[in-house]
């Protein structure tokens, strides 16, 4: 078996690196980050000089980058992956990226003679850590089958969406809930803060009612409320996110308003040097500018 390639091994995809490489499957990576890529090889994987060499020995090659632009430089840029482009390469996108960029870059992929699959990933960070990943697969149906193995290394739970380009779709229509869900949780538990209310108490009435949500319920208690505000996913992301998103409803002529007052939300608090910090501080940010207590749980250790 020939290696696989991997790209970006941030605070995703470095576990998401780590489970392939320790279920079995011998990977070539690259990251700018030095110190992600020893991490790898710690674990037996191999260091790359770049994208342009992982084409070279890989045909399969997995990214995980943040932003459009970044996938677009790695795989078609001056130095990127098709500059070696070999017939039956699949390159998997794992990142959150514009769905526009993604069919730009699936049909330069495609000018190079390769094959192109947009599998972005829905939970959380330490999701990733433990292996259970939720995917969002665009893909034809030999390419699904082809990399089946790899994700169910990274997942548990994998959603084949369509062709090529339905698994970025579906990501924004997830993330549009994810991310405004944790902005309102922002202001409902900053305004319950202000009445000097029981954070337990009212946890406890929220998650009897149809009020309560994942952001709340499962993510909140393992992040800000027990007090690790590092990312996890950042708030410089969730930005990015809702940008792509209030772009792509602009693009369909579907009015967000609660998205595009959420963006600013996620851009005020980056303004006030948020941005690397988990999603989960936006409560944080405004309990800062309200002169409020931040809700913290007693006696709770981080996950
Ligand atoms: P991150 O910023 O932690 O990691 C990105 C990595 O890419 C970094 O290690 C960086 O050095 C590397 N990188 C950037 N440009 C590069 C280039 N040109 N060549 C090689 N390496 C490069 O981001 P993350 O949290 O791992 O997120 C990655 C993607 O996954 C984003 O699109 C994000 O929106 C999405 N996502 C994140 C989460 C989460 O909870 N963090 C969950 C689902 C999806």
């Amino acid at each position: 078996m020939s290696k696989i390639g991997f790209i970006g091994l941030g605070r995703m995809g470095r576990p998401m690196a780590s489970n392939l490489q320790r279920k079995g499957f011998d990977l070539l990576v690259h990251d700018l980050n030095a110190a992600s890529v020893e991490a790898l090889v710690e674990l037996g994987a191999a260091a790359a000089r770049g994208p342009a060499d992982i084409a070279a020995q890989c045909d399969l090659i997995f990214t995980m980058l943040p932003a459009t632009q970044d996938v677009e430089q790695v795989v078609l840029g001056p130095a990127g992956l098709t500059v070696n482009a070999r017939p039956a390469t699949v390159i998997v996108d794992m990142s959150t990226i514009d769905p526009k960029g993604t069919d730009r870059i699936a049909a330069g992929v495609k000018a190079a003679g390769m094959s192109m699959v947009d599998a972005p990933v829905g939970r959380l960070a330490s999701h990733a850590d433990r292996g259970e990943c939720l995917f969002m697969v665009g893909a034809s149906a030999t390419d699904f089958a082809r990399i089946r193995p790899m994700l169910e290394a990274m997942g548990t739970t994998i959603h084949h969406c369509g062709e090529v380009g339905t698994g970025t779709r579906t990501k924004l229509v997830n993330n549009y809930l994810a991310v405004v869900s944790c902005q309102l949780n922002a202001e409902a538990l900053a305004l319950s803060q202000s009445f000097g209310l029981s954070l337990e108490k009212t946890l406890e009435v929220i998650h009897g009612t149809t009020a309560t949500n994942g952001q709340l319920k499962i993510a909140w208690p393992t992040k800000v409320l027990v007090d690790d505000i590092e990312p996890g996913f950042a708030i410089d992301l969730a930005h990015k996110d809702l940008s792509l998103i209030v772009a792509a409803a602009n693009d369909n002529g579907v009015p967000v308003p609660v998205a595009a007052a959420a963006r600013e939300a996620y851009n005020m608090a980056r303004a006030a040097s948020f941005g690397r910090k988990d999603f989960s501080a936006m409560v944080d940010v405004l309990c800062e500018l309200a002169s409020i207590e931040k809700p913290r749980l007693p006696n709770k250790q981080p996950n």
